[in-house]
């Protein structure tokens, strides 16, 4: 089977975001960015499939601008086979990135696509439902166990109340989570060999898709700055504040 993983570019996770000095994004000009977390994670578990000889080959996507392949090039190296990039000045909306990953997918016939759950720029946490619903596959979102059992997955997910297990038939949509798994850093080898593994390059427009945005971001603005706290010097004063001054927001 082979599975297919769609990993996003977005600014690092370290790095503490500026939105734009016109309110209109968050800059990236200059900023470090690397894999979205939660795709590392899902890059992970396609290879520890492949590893357990369930997955034959593992097959990376990115869709966006040409440095996109660094980032699909940062999977090559974690062991993955080789790379796709869709290749698009366009600001991608999940719904768009959606139906690319529909055309990969009638193109590559993977046994299971394996995304993140969400991407940490804007948290859409949307396109693995948006796909599994474009392609009427079965989903388990969330995921922090997954076991291949012939055509079949169980996916344990982590829910409010505690764990929940999902018996899925293949070919199915799973989206990471965070305690899935630990991504395994890449080896100066692999490094290397990553260089020569093959990440070909098409458009949205040779997989038939307009990846036109549907959604107008209105303003992005920095969270409120939080007023400075004040010390107390005793248990009687705080008590005295909460009962005179203290006020539910
Ligand atoms: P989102 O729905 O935007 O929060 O993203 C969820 C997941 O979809 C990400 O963790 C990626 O696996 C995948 N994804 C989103 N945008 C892209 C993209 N431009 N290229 C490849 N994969 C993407």
């Amino acid at each position: 089977m082979k599975l297919l993983v769609p990993v996003k570019r977005v600014v690092d996770y370290n790095i503490k975001v500026r939105v734009k000095s016109d309110g209109s994004g968050v800059e990236t000009a200059g900023v470090k960015m690397s894999m979205n977390p939660f795709d590392e994670i899902a890059v992970e578990e396609a290879m520890r499939l492949k590893e357990a000889g369930v997955a034959t080959e593992v097959i990376i996507v990115s869709a966006g601008v040409a440095q996109a392949a660094e980032t699909i090039r940062t999977a090559l190296a974690m062991g993955a086979d080789r790379g796709i990039l869709v290749e698009t000045d366009v600001a991608l909306e999940p719904l768009a990135v959606a139906k690319l990953l529909k055309a990969l997918v009638a193109r590559e016939e993977p046994g299971m696509v394996i995304l993140g759950k969400q991407a940490i720029d804007d948290d859409m946490n949307a396109t693995g439902q948006m796909l599994a619903a474009l392609l009427g596959w079965p989903q388990a979102t969330f995921a922090s166990a997954i076991k291949v059992e012939g055509s079949n997955i169980q996916v344990t997910r982590e829910i409010d109340g505690g764990l929940e297990t999902l018996a899925l038939s293949l070919p199915a949509i799973v989206t990471a989570d965070l305690r899935l798994n630990e991504p395994r850093y890449a080896t100066l080898p692999n490094i290397m060999k990553a260089r020569k593994k093959p990440i070909e390059t098409i458009t949205p427009a040779d997989l038939g898709v307009d990846p036109s945005p549907r959604l107008v971001t209105e303003s992005v603005a920095e969270p409120p700055v939080h007023k400075a706290g004040v010390l107390v010097n005793s248990v009687g004063e705080l008590v005295e504040k909460l009962k005179l001054e203290a006020k539910v927001i």
